[in-house]
């Protein structure tokens, strides 16, 4: 699999994944296809996932702006076709608590109501007819030990509080009567607005979108160097040049090594493993009371996820291998369903019938970063949502089309910092085999 710490490109016109996304979406929409010419353009986005289809689209429709999108393989190729399809109110890994203790209250009030808007804008663009599958709202977060439900309620009461966020308090005989009983939960929280769509259907939605606003969206087309001339930044692939007034690279946990000085060594690629398993009987739902089909996730250091899907066959989420090279080793979907049947014993039998995985993108300071670089005014770029971009890169593709154009945006660290260098960079992956030894020992233990 594509290495992005170590690869300098993540191929051309490759194949989705063997994914459960990609086997039910049917056939892709037509995109432009590969481009064959060179050509010249105000703005070129890097990469066709819901980052760059967002800004061409609110560029399209907002500005009057027709983008050029490059895809190297397929649109959403990368996370934006393969996740989990959990639509949250959050991005990035960083607690509201912790931003207050960062940056204040206001600051963490300004994040909150950027990351609402992105819900609010995924909402508005699925009413435009993108049929994703979403299913019932709500997303539950259970506790993985008893001693964990407390800090759960406190987060509860906080959000009713901060927000007057309407989050439910469940115990674990209510979670297991009125939702699912997952024995490795131990009471939980409920939030009413979050669901689960079809991640692949909805990035296509997205791409027919902004085609009919007069972007253009070209795959197989990789690039290969950025640079300039005669004062205007040249984007290179293997067959073209492009000439553009300005860059964006939303290449989040795909973008390759070395690609550009303003992301370099600021990421950190990190693989998270999903298997589906074949439908579950009438008879396997009723013994795990499986009645909910909301999102869930669990309050591990290591978190697993999952959900039902409109076919009744469970997703279950978790990490992945460290390596590109290590990715398709089967052990990684086998210890994702040894879990899942701890969670419902009653499905002993139960087998995958897909396993893949995808690069979520860390950033050093756990929040996305949307900025100008540092070094050349006209290149932009947004990434480092941690694993959770499905509705807050939606929001950050409109804010780099507002950037883009010389918006002023709000006055946020999503927005007003540079992407933090990773210490040591070169060390990261041993960082990472670190924390995945500290998440087990805290998880198995504390
Ligand atoms: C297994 C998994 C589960 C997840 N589940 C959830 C979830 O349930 N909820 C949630 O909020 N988030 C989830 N995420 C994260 C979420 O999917 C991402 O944050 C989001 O999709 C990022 O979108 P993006 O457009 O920025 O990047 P991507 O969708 O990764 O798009 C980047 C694109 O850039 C292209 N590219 C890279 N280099 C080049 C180049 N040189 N030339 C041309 N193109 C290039 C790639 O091919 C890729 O298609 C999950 C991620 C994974 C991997």
């Amino acid at each position: 699999m594509y290495d992005p710490l170590h690869d300098k490109s993540p191929g051309t016109n490759v194949a989705y994944p063997d994914s459960y996304w990609a086997s039910v979406s049917g056939s892709a929409p037509d995109s432009d296809g590969q481009l064959t010419q060179d050509i010249d353009t105000d703005v070129v986005i890097i990469g066709a996932g819901y980052t760059g289809l967002s800004c061409a689209l609110h560029l399209a429709r907002e500005h009057n702006v027709k983008a050029v999108v490059v895809e190297a393989n397929k649109t959403a190729w990368g996370c934006s076709g393969r996740n989990a399809g959990f639509i949250l109110k959050s991005t990035g890994r960083k607690p509201w608590t912790a931003m207050t203790k960062s940056w204040g209250e206001e600051v963490m009030r300004g994040i909150y109501a950027e990351v609402c808007q992105g819900v609010e804008t995924v909402n508005s663009l699925i009413a435009e007819g993108i049929d994703c599958e979403q299913q019932d709202p709500g997303y539950i977060r259970v506790a993985h030990k008893p001693s964990m439900f407390p800090g759960l309620i406190k987060q509860a009461k906080l959000l009713q509080e901060t927000f007057s966020y309407e989050v439910d308090v469940l115990t674990r005989n209510e979670l297991h009567q009125q939702y699912m009983a997952d024995q490795n939960a131990h009471g939980a929280i409920r939030f009413h607005d979050s669901f689960g769509i079809n991640p692949l259907k909805l990035a296509w939605g997205y791409q027919d979108l902004a085609r009919q606003a007069g972007a253009k969206i070209y795959t197989g087309t990789p690039v290969t160097e950025l640079g300039q001339e005669n004062g205007k930044q040249v984007v290179v692939t293997p067959q073209t040049k492009i000439s553009a007034s300005k860059v964006i690279l939303a290449t989040n946990g795909y973008t390759p090594k070395n690609f550009h000085s303003s992301v370099a060594n600021k990421t950190l690629p990190v693989l998270s493993q999903i298997i589906v398993t074949e439908p579950l009987s009438e008879q396997q739902l009723q013994a795990c009371n499986f009645l909910t089909s909301n999102v869930v996730m669990d309050t591990r250091a290591l978190k697993y996820y999952y959900r039902k899907l409109p076919d009744n066959r469970i997703l279950f989420g978790g990490r992945g291998a460290i390596t590109g090279k290590s990715s398709d080793d089967p052990y990684y979907a086998q210890r994702l369903l040894v879990v899942l049947k701890q969670s419902f014993p009653a499905l002993q039998s139960i087998q995958y019938q897909y396993a893949w995985s995808g690069w979520i993108c860390m950033s050093l300071d756990d929040i996305p970063h949307i900025n100008q670089a540092e070094d050349n005014p006209n290149v932009f770029y947004a990434m480092g949502y941690c694993g959770n971009g499905v509705s807050f890169a939606v929001q950050a593709g409109k804010r780099l089309a507002d950037k883009v154009i010389g918006i002023n945006l709000p006055n946020l660290p999503l927005y007003n910092r540079q992407l933090p260098k990773f210490p040591l960079p070169a060390l990261r992956r041993v960082g990472q085999w670190g924390y995945f030894h500290y998440g087990k020992i805290k998880d198995s233990y504390f």
